[in-house]
């Protein structure tokens, strides 16, 4: 048998099947499941709390007038990966007798929204977790949300004078903000601005490893990386340092290797060699303070626990036991004290904790829905078809196949020359799809191992397409832009087998406004089994472990604005189990509006003008007319998408 659903067999699904074939047991980590009524429960605490059906919550935003697309924002899940983070590091702490502690910083480009930041710095202040920055409107940011002494803020990215002095500022105030030197200059501007404000800096230096990570993010590291200082520059700002009479400001030496490192054999490298950097430069006489492995703990999108760019080949607590082994291991072969370890985990974080939901509203086949009429003239290249048709078996799929390419192509070109009319090309068509279907239906009964590489691909020539009300552009960027795949499954109806393989389409009127990879555990599939759209019943996928950077990076094109958005808790007071804490309407038209410099009034002005000359050229009776501005007014206040009833 073909893998994948089996669309001949009953309409019933189980959980399991659902399950598996969604990878929600491997993606899900825990904190996805299905319920018996066959609907995806999120638990936000894993199996240490209740679950909370996403539908469910949806139908509670909908009665609040937010319609999908819908982003759901699980604030205790978010919370959950905090402590499951620094938990993993005082584990691995207290089992390597480490002597020195962790400080974990989020990263705030990952997720910027301040609900998110908060919520992070509340759940980790247990754990005096901070903030990285890696801009000057995040330092803005972090500098006044940031209210715990013992929490760091480390400073990263290009900076100019104005950053540097806001994070002296920071250090005005008791804060411990470390200025991390990207390049030379800033070592030179950092205490120029110093010594100006009488401040006493905490300065780190970004090295730029040997080691790389792999995957999509492989670029940050290496030496064609795009920060940090060689050795030779290392020694330079020591020099700077020492002659300025700063060498004590001197606390924290960092990498970054880059985002979603799959291969923990690269991060473990990476620690390394770091480590040997701090060991030799606290034997030099720097007694630095910090040791900051940057990001890149992966996020296991696809689930297939592998080295493939979707997934990694470790776990948190393995990476937590990596770090603070691999630390300890040079620094006592060293002779050097252990540092405090500092890590930057944005996605490993937030990815999880959010999910998008979008309507499909159509969908697209490629097979004619209605049977057209045969000609009453029986043509050559349809009886070609009929007998083909006729004499399909098991044994000739594959000939059956090429004959119908071959009439299919001849009929083209008949068409161009002008030898075919549009019935007998509407007919060849039909029948062309018709067989196609059953030449389809009849490989999904033999072994994959069996079938030609062209019987194969016919799951995906014959996939219908999703139209789902969303952007990619706005939502799923990094899938446009880098292939990054994310898990997307439907949100209910779990427990009913699928009709069709599919892919999805947005709906802008960019062709690239679509997702036609999917997870896989052994590669990348190209369609999605998803069940049919029934008419007046909405139909809603979840697209899973979208809050890491997605949030943030989407664009407005077609001018489709932010989406509408909801953040959730666990109650046990509440029927429901949970309530929405924040509801976040998305952009209006008016608002995308203005963000290209179109001024609402104006517009409004401007059409009242042609309707009251359309008005007076009889074009319009006033009383139209009126209804038409008032229809536009209310209109600019409505959300950029479709509004499907
Ligand atoms: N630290 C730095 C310097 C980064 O550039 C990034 C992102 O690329 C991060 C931390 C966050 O990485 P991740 O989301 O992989 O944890």
């Amino acid at each position: 048998m073909k893998a994948g659903v089996d669309f001949t067999k009953s309409a019933e699904w189980s959980k399991q099947e659902a399950l598996s074939q969604y990878l929600i047991d491997r993606w899900g980590a825990g904190y996805f499941n299905i319920d018996e009524n066959g609907n995806m429960v999120v638990y936000p605490l894993q199996e240490q709390g209740a679950g909370i059906s996403i539908l469910e919550a949806l139908q509670e935003a909908l009665e609040e007038g937010l319609r999908p697309p819908l982003l759901i924002r699980f604030q205790d899940l978010l919370r959950h990966r905090v402590v499951v983070l620094n938990e993993a590091f005082k584990a691995a702490i207290e089992e390597h007798q480490y002597r020195g502690i962790y400080r974990g910083v989020y990263p705030i480009k990952v997720n910027q929204l301040h609900e998110v930041v908060e919520e992070i710095l509340d759940a980790g202040r247990p754990y005096s977790m901070g903030l990285e920055v890696g801009s000057k409107p995040e330092m803005f940011a972090a500098l006044s949300v940031h209210n715990d002494p013992e929490a760091l803020i480390i400073c990263n990215g290009y900076k100019d004078e104005k950053y540097i002095r806001m994070a002296l500022l920071g250090r005005k105030l008791n804060k411990k903000v470390i200025i991390v030197a990207e390049k030379l200059s800033e070592v030179e501007k950092t205490i120029q601005v110093a010594r100006e404000m009488q401040v006493e800096p905490l300065i780190g230096l970004r090295i730029r490893l040997a080691a790389k990570g792999a995957g999509r993010w492989a670029r940050s590291g290496g030496e064609h990386a795009k920060f940090g200082l060689t050795t030779s520059e290392i020694l330079m700002a020591l020099d700077l340092l020492e002659e300025s009479g700063y060498l004590p400001s001197l606390k924290l030496l960092h990498f970054h290797i880059g985002s979603q490192i799959p291969d923990i054999l690269n991060i473990k490298s990476a620690v390394r060699e770091a480590s040997r950097y701090y060991s030799k430069l606290y034997k030099m006489g720097h007694q630095l303070e910090y040791l900051d492995v940057g990001g890149g703990l992966a996020v296991d999108y696809d689930g297939s626990r592998s080295t493939f760019h979707s997934s990694m080949n470790y776990t948190l607590e393995e990476y937590a036991q990596d770090v603070i082994y691999n630390i300890m291991d040079i620094c006592d072969q060293e002779g050097v004290p252990h540092p405090n370890v500092i890590s930057e985990s944005g996605r490993a974080i937030v990815a999880a904790h959010s999910v998008l939901v979008v309507e499909a509203f159509g969908s697209i086949r490629k097979s004619p829905t209605g049977t057209c009429e045969l000609p009453t003239e029986d043509h050559k290249l349809i009886q070609d078809m009929l007998y083909t048709e006729s004499h399909l078996t098991a044994e000739n799929l594959t000939e059956s196949w090429h004959d119908v390419v071959q009439v299919r192509q001849e009929s083209e070109k008949m068409f161009e020359l002008g030898l075919l009319d549009l019935k007998v090309k509407a007919s060849v068509e039909m029948l062309y799809w018709r067989i196609v279907e059953e030449i389809q239906r009849q490989s999904q009964l033999i072994d994959e191992s069996e079938l030609p590489e062209e019987l194969l691909e016919l799951d995906w020539q014959l996939a219908e397409q999703h139209i789902c009300n969303f952007s990619v552009f706005q939502s799923l960027l990094d899938h446009w832009a880098l292939g990054q795949l994310f898990p997307i499954a439907p949100i209910h109806r779990l427990n009913e087998k699928p009709a069709a393989e599919s892919t999805l389409v947005d709906i802008t009127c960019d062709s690239d406004g679509r997702v036609s990879k999917f997870i896989d555990t052994a590669d990348v599939r190209e369609t999605l089994p998803l069940h049919s759209v029934q008419d007046n019943q909405p139909y809603y996928l979840g697209i899973f472990l979208t809050g890491a950077y997605q949030d943030i990076m989407g664009d407005i094109h077609n001018l489709f604005g932010r989406v509408n958005e909801v953040h959730i808790f666990l109650d046990e007071d509440e029927e429901s189990g949970f309530y929405i804490e924040e509801k976040i309407p998305g952009n209006s038209i008016s608002d995308v509006l203005a963000m290209t410099q179109y001024d609402s009034r104006e517009l409004i002005k401007r059409l009242k003008a042609q309707i009251d000359a359309a008005i007076k050229a009889d074009l319009l009776r006033p009383n139209e007319g009126m209804k038409l501005l008032s229809f536009y007014e209310q209109g600019l206040a409505g959300q950029t998408y479709l509004e499907i009833d």
